[in-house]
């Protein structure tokens, strides 16, 4: 049996990121992932991820996007590939909203370029904006986003360059720590053994991490890519140049989240909603969206957007892996110290990568990190099964 210092099941966004940082550092690293790098099955593509730091979900996730901005910077020079764009980003809401308030307290807090506007002021700088009156907005010009496939391929290229056994095409079933004190592995075509085991399967987690009982809800979510109508708006307001990325939620309604035009003018203008969503099995998910969906992002898009529309030029369905209180899973596997675990990423954990990577291996190498990762305890009370 081959043995490893540490075996990683699923190689997509964090798993990718943990076998480069570990092979970096000169471990023997063996990767294990079902699919190809950069596959559209997971949570990992459709072509753009929002980055962003004045961070409305909490202000203790600055530290961390600090370093995973330097880190994405990082793995470009590595891997000589074009990864983040910085456009801008504008969130949107009441004054008194997490989108709105949120943003700007953790902006205040952490001392980050930004700036305040009015919805009057919103509908001069971006003419494609037509925020409700009584709407505020931060405009954070660092914001932006990273692009998924590119970064998921370019962490498995520089990891395999540094050593790391990549196996595609390879699904884990079990896994198991050993009489010794490390772990064995069974896939659909081997077993294999290792000092430390990292666990980061996306979507499959309930099944990979099935004794722990997390809390974890799998749902279907959608992205669509619509059209603008050039004669009411030139086509240069909606171009990346000028458009910035952004997060609306006004007057109780669903937030949305969207993108400039990223890709030319065939490539359309992509946004979804943030947190509507059905449950599914990651091994049987609807991939067909149908006009329904895409009428009721529109129409809700429209009261942000008024000059988005038809042809849809495509939409696509990707999964989210939720939490209760919508911070991810991330630490020692609180019955083995040999295995960590780094799921239920809640939708919101693309922009992480590179120091999830750098946290993954930390906990696999030395159990601990210097990273303040508090929040994502495993073993916190959200986290707890209801009593029953
Ligand atoms: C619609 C949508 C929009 C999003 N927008 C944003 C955004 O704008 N900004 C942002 O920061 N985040 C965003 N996210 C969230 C972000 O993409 C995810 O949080 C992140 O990709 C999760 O990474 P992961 O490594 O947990 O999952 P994945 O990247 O899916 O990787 C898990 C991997 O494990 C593999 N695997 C699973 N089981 C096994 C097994 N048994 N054996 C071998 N391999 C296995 C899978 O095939 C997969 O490749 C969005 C997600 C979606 C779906």
């Amino acid at each position: 049996m081959e043995s490893y210092d540490v075996v990683v099941v699923g190689v997509g966004s964090m798993g990718g990121a943990t076998c480069r940082t570990l092979a970096g550092r000169g471990m023997r690293v063996l990767g294990l992932e079902t699919f190809t790098p950069g596959h559209d099955q997971g949570s990992a593509h459709g072509g753009t991820r929002i980055i962003r730091q004045s961070y409305f979900e909490d202000p203790a996730y600055v530290p961390l996007l600090r370093r995973a901005y330097a880190g994405f910077r990082e793995l470009e020079e590595e891997s000589g590939r074009s990864l983040v764009r910085t456009c801008g980003g504008i969130y949107i809401g009441d004054p008194s909203s997490p989108t709105f308030a949120g943003s700007r307290a953790a902006a205040v807090e952490h001392g980050l370029a930004h700036e305040v506007l009015t919805a009057v002021e919103v509908r001069e700088r971006f003419p494609t904006m037509d925020p409700a009156d009584d709407a505020m907005a931060v405009y954070e010009a660092e914001a932006g986003y990273v692009r998924p496939e590119e970064t998921v391929v370019a962490q498995a290229e520089v990891a395999a360059r540094s050593g790391a056994d990549l196996r595609f095409g390879e699904r884990v079933r079990s896994w198991s720590v050993t009489p010794g004190g490390g772990v064995e592995v069974v896939t659909d075509q081997g077993r294999y053994g290792a000092d430390r085991l990292v666990v980061t399967p996306g979507a499959w987690a309930p099944q990979l991490l099935g004794s722990l009982r997390l809390p974890l809800r799998v749902e279907r979510m959608v992205f669509h890519w619509f059209t603008p109508d050039t004669g009411a708006v030139p086509l240069v307001a909606w171009d990346q140049d000028r458009h910035p990325v952004y997060v609306e939620q006004t007057h109780g309604n669903e937030q949305i989240y969207g993108f400039p035009m990223t890709d030319g003018p065939s490539g359309g203008f992509k946004l979804g909603f943030f947190r509507v969503g059905t449950p599914t099995d990651p091994d049987a998910v609807d991939r067909v969206v149908r006009e329904e969906e895409n009428d009721a992002v529109l129409a809700r898009a429209r009261q942000l957007s008024p000059h988005l529309g038809r042809p849809v030029v495509q939409a696509k369905t990707c999964l989210y892996t939720i939490t209760p209180d919508e911070h991810f899973v991330v630490g020692r596997h609180p019955e083995h110290e040999q295995v960590s675990i780094g799921c239920g990423f809640s939708g919101h954990g693309f922009k992480f990568v590179p120091v999830m990577g750098e946290i993954l291996a930390d906990l696999a190498q030395h159990g601990t990190t210097p990273h303040p990762i508090g929040l994502f305890d495993p073993t916190r009370a959200a986290l707890r099964p209801a009593p029953g």
